[in-house]
């Protein structure tokens, strides 16, 4: 291996590209001083990696670029490119030429290529470490340094030996080991401090994992349990509500039924007081007739006794006169009774217009009586109505207190001690009006029940907690980080003018100033419109821009798509206190209408009192004209008596004068046992009038006690069914409970709940099973789920590390190994290189000085890894003296020697010499030029020189001359020349 050629552009004084080819002999360079020949020697130093600026007599790094001259400018970078000829693969690379280039800018950027492909620093350095060429190598000697071997330390000395001894390689790489071990040592150290930390978590964290498994594994059969007994309940509450409709249909069935058999009493009482009425009028007729039967039987007997007495005593002219008294009686009577009748037939008008008024009044009485009758059913209806309402607001009340159906992820966080600054949900946050409710509701949906916060720390403090506990999924709004959103001013002015248009939502309710940010992100960019028409147009107006809600709910989204029909029940609070004043318009409706029913009823009673009232007063007027009607029929009844008594007498008073006595009296018997035998068949008639009135009237009371009976049954069955109907209502109310915790707590149907979750014992004891599941629950107290996976990562990550330690601790082993090794090579090496050195040394400077004795020793031949050298040499003739005593030539001669002991021992590619001669005597330079003769086949010599006889011995010269002022040239000399 030589070094073939050298080529540099902006070096220093190289200001032009200029290039030295070289042959494996020995290469002179000559040129006057300042030309820039130790330039050459900086260049092939620094392209080899020199980084020192006072070993390349620099200011600082980038002063080596050309810094210009009087006629030429600075340049901006400087290269360096040298070629070492290969052939002989010195170089550890297949190449035969192998070029190395170091480009360095004015930005202080440098780049190195190897054989052209750029490359790192340490590339080119591993290269040449120990090739010889290192830029540690002694190879290159400076100007004026080749005594510094003498005066350096002894330590420092022994890097020349150690290059000379190829130890370099192994000393980097022990220094790389120690490194790598120190590495090793931090990083057991480090791994030792985690795993005594992860041992100390590990402890408590295997408890709280097993805890939590535990938990989990308890929640797990609560849940089971719970689920099962929800469906279990909800089948049975179930079969209930069906039994109670049944039930309740069957009670209605039997009220009809009983309705129906009080009707046909109340016909039955009709029709029998109907019959008895005219059983007491026969009665009464008969009674009468008796009375007027025993009259003339009585009559009948005093005839036939007068009739005897008279037949004793008779004088016929007198009689005449009686007749005549005794007919012009009678008449008088007759027109009186005739006068009587007349006035009785006018009396008997008077009571048939009654009568017909009575009628009248009665009719009226019933119709209205029927229309009371059927407001009390419907007052009995709105009352049972209004006891429903008030159950099912009460419940809702419940509901709403407890903060709506909200899920119980969300329910957790609300008043969890744990937590501050959790402002509750959206819809709890928003108070409305109904008129607002369905379209505020509606619009909100799903974020009613998003969980308003203080900020964003605490939310996500919450989503971890939530995660931990497996609670399940809440979104939050964070007050320091939602924004409000707005309906633009162009689209407000258009909408100002719309039709229909109301506000936009956030206007329309209220809120407390400090959510507005919350509120106007969900409600500031909906526009609130009267009807779904109306939001069909406004939406176009402002180009489907805007979600826009109707009263009713109704939605035109943002892009114009319509979403619709039938609200949906939210169950958020706001939906709920819209459904509670709802029912309580209603109630409030049902309320009035039993006012206004009541109110109607009392007039309704009064006019019914007033119709019983006038009745009487008709019926006592009545009774006022019989009353006459009998005393009239009494005064005929009287005359009657008085003409037939007058008759009698008149045919007394005929019969006697004449001479059929005997026929008379038989005819006055005769009559007498007609009237005897029409008394007899009267009182059987009588007799039989009285069985049928006793009769009937029995049948009145025991159909009237059936009738009671019947209507105290109705009563209780209709007791009955209001409370049935009650627990309807409250049975359905348990079932809708019911299938909402479902659907809020579990998240799951109860068509999927009854497939999956079925009851496989018995109820009560599930039920004591889950208190006894909760109380152990309770007992845990806070657990830490996520302590499950966090004791299975720390645990991984402890066997990781442990296994890590033992593989760090191994590796250590080996690195300390590798140590011990490369010791004992580079122990062996170094002591066998010195000793041949030495022997060198020796034999080399006698023979340039021509006699005299020189030795090295070690400073410390106990420690071979770190002893220093020393240096001996007494010149011939003279006494042993210290080094710094010999003069300079003396001491030039001594560097040289050992210079050339080294090459002897190890021959290196190339040595470039700057004036290393420069204070050698003639002879001197003789024995020094013949030296470098003898290594010429083993070394490449390049030699820069002013002394003429140094360059006798060259094979090839360049000249250097600075010609342009600043800018270094090469010349050609002719050898010829010089050697001459
Ligand atoms: P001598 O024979 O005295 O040892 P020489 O030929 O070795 O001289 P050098 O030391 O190589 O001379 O060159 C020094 C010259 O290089 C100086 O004139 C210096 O101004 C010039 N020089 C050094 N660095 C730069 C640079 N960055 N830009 C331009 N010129 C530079
Ligand atoms: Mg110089």
């Amino acid at each position: 291996m030589y070094l073939k050629e050298i080529q540099t552009y902006g070096f220093k004084s190289f200001a032009d590209k200029i290039n030295f080819e070289f042959t494996d002999g020995i290469n002179g360079i000559v040129g006057p001083n300042g030309s820039g020949k130790s330039n050459v020697v900086d260049a092939v130093r620094w392209v080899l990696g020199e980084g020192s600026n006072k070993e390349l007599r620099a200011s600082d790094t980038t002063s080596v670029i050309f810094s210009g001259s009087k006629s030429r400018k600075p340049l901006n970078s400087a290269m360096v490119n040298i070629i070492f000829d290969n052939t002989d693969r010195h170089l550890p690379i297949d190449f035969n030429e192998v070029s190395i280039k170091r480009i360095l800018y004015r930005t202080g950027e440098n780049e190195y290529y190897l054989n052209g492909e750029k490359c790192l620093k340490k590339e080119i350095i591993e290269l040449l470490t120990d090739s010889g060429a290192a830029k540690e190598s002694f190879n290159i000697i400076r100007q004026g340094k080749i005594d510094e071997i003498l005066s350096t330390k002894p330590i420092d000395r022994r890097v020349i030996f150690e290059e000379a001894a190829g130890v370099l390689k192994y000393k980097k790489r022990k220094e790389e080991a120690i490194r790598k071990l120190d590495r090793t040592n931090n990083n057991i150290n480090r791994v030792n401090d985690i795993i005594n930390e992860l041992e100390s978590n590990l402890e408590p964290l295997s408890k709280q994992a097993s805890d939590a498994k535990k938990y989990l594994e308890y929640k797990d059969k609560l849940d089971d349990y719970d689920i099962s007994l929800m469906v279990h309940d909800i089948n049975n509450y179930s079969n209930e509500l069906n039994s109670c409709k049944e039930k309740i249909s069957e009670i209605n069935d039997k009220i009809t039924e009983l309705n129906k058999n009080s009707a046909s009493y109340d016909i039955s009482i009709l029709n029998s007081k109907n019959d008895l009425s005219k059983v007491e009028l026969e009665f009464t007729k008969n009674t009468d007739k008796m009375l007027m039967f025993t009259k003339e039987l009585e009559q009948a007997d005093s005839d036939i006794k007068l009739f005897r007495e008279r037949s004793k005593y008779v004088d016929k002219d007198k009689d005449k006169e009686k007749i005549n008294k005794l007919k012009e009686d009678i008449l008088l009577n007759e027109n009186n009774i005739k006068s009587i009748d007349g006035e009785i037939s006018l009396l008997n008008k008077k009571i048939e217009v009654i009568d017909s008024n009575i009628i009248n009044n009665n009719s009226k009485y019933n119709l209205l009586n029927e229309k009371v009758i059927a407001i009390n059913t419907n007052i009995n209806d709105n009352n049972r109505a209004i006891t429903d309402i008030n159950y099912k607001i009460s419940s809702l009340e419940e509901n709403i207190n407890s903060g709506g159906n909200v899920p119980n992820s969300v329910k957790v966080l609300l008043n969890n001690p744990l937590f501050t600054g959790v402002r509750g949900t959206i819809s709890s946050l928003i108070s409305v009006d109904n008129e607002y409710a369905l379209a505020v509701s509606t619009t909100l949906g799903g974020a009613s029940n998003y969980l308003v916060v203080d900020d964003r720390k605490l939310a996500s403090r919450m989503v971890d907690y939530l995660k931990n506990k497996k609670l399940g999924r809440a979104t939050f709004y964070p007050l320091d980080v939602i924004k409000g959103r707005n309906v633009d001013n162009d689209s407000l002015d258009k909408l100002k003018q719309a039709k229909g248009y109301i506000n936009t939502l956030d206007k329309v309710i209220k809120y407390d100033k400090k959510y507005e940010n919350v509120i106007m992100n969900q409600l500031g960019n909906v526009i609130l419109c009267d009807s779904i028409n109306n939001a069909n147009k406004i939406s176009e107006l402002i180009n489907n821009r805007y979600k826009i809600v109707t009263l009713d709910g109704q939605v035109v989204n943002v892009g114009g798509s319509i979403t619709g029909g039938e609200s949906i029940k939210t169950n958020n609070v706001i939906s709920l206190r819209y459904e509670v004043i709802e029912y309580k318009n209603k109630l409030n409706v049902l309320i009035n209408q039993n006012q206004d029913l009541l109110s109607e009823v009392a007039e309704y009673n009064s006019k019914l009192k007033d119709y019983e009232e006038k009745i009487l007063n008709l019926k006592l007027e009545k009774s006022t004209l019989e009353n006459e009607i009998g005393i009239k029929k009494k005064a005929i009844d009287d005359a009657i008596n008085v003409v037939n008594d007058l008759n009698k007498e008149l045919k007394d008073i005929d019969n006697i004068s004449g001479n059929n006595t005997k026929s008379a009296e038989d005819e006055l018997v005769k009559k007498y046992y007609e009237i005897k035998e029409n008394i007899d068949k009267l009182n059987q008639e009588i007799e039989s009038n009285k069985i049928t009135k006793k009769k009937i009237n029995d049948d009145i009371l025991e159909i009237e006690e059936m009738s009671k009976n019947s209507n105290m049954v109705t009563q209780k069955l209709e007791k009955e069914l209001h409370e049935i109907e009650l627990k309807e209502s409250r049975i359905e109310v348990k079932i809708d409970t019911l299938l909402n915790s479902l659907n809020e707590e579990y998240n799951i149907t109860y068509n999927e709940a009854s497939l999956k979750y079925i009851l496989d014992d018995d109820a009560n004891k599930i039920r004591k099973e889950v208190n006894k599941l909760k109380d152990e629950l309770k007992e845990f107290g806070v657990v830490n789920i996520g302590a499950i996976e966090e004791y299975e990562r720390i645990n991984t990550r402890y066997e990781f590390l442990t296994k890590q330690k033992e593989d760090l601790s191994k590796a250590e082993d080996t690195l300390l190994e590798i140590i011990g090794d490369m010791d004992s090579v580079m122990k062996e090496k170094f002591e066998k290189s010195f000793n041949e050195i030495r022997t060198e040394f020796k034999k080399v400077f006698k023979e340039l000085f021509g006699g005299g004795n020189a030795d090295i020793y070690m400073t410390d031949p106990s420690d071979l890894l770190n002893t220093g050298i020393e240096l001996e040499a007494t010149p011939p003739g003279k006494k042993l003296k210290s080094i710094q005593a010999l003069s300079g030539g003396e001491r030039t001669f001594t560097a040289i020697s050992l210079l050339f002991a080294i090459l002897n021992v190890r021959p290196v590619p190339f040595c470039l010499f700057d004036e290393v001669e420069a204070a050698l005597d003639e002879a001197n330079v003789d024995r020094f030029g013949d030296y470098l003769d003898r290594y010429r086949k083993k070394t490449q010599f390049i030699i820069i020189t002013h002394k003429k006889r140094t360059m006798e011995y060259v094979d090839t010269l360049y000249g250097i001359t600075m010609q342009e002022s600043g800018v270094s040239k090469r010349v050609s000399v002719k050898l010829g020349e010089i050697k001459k």
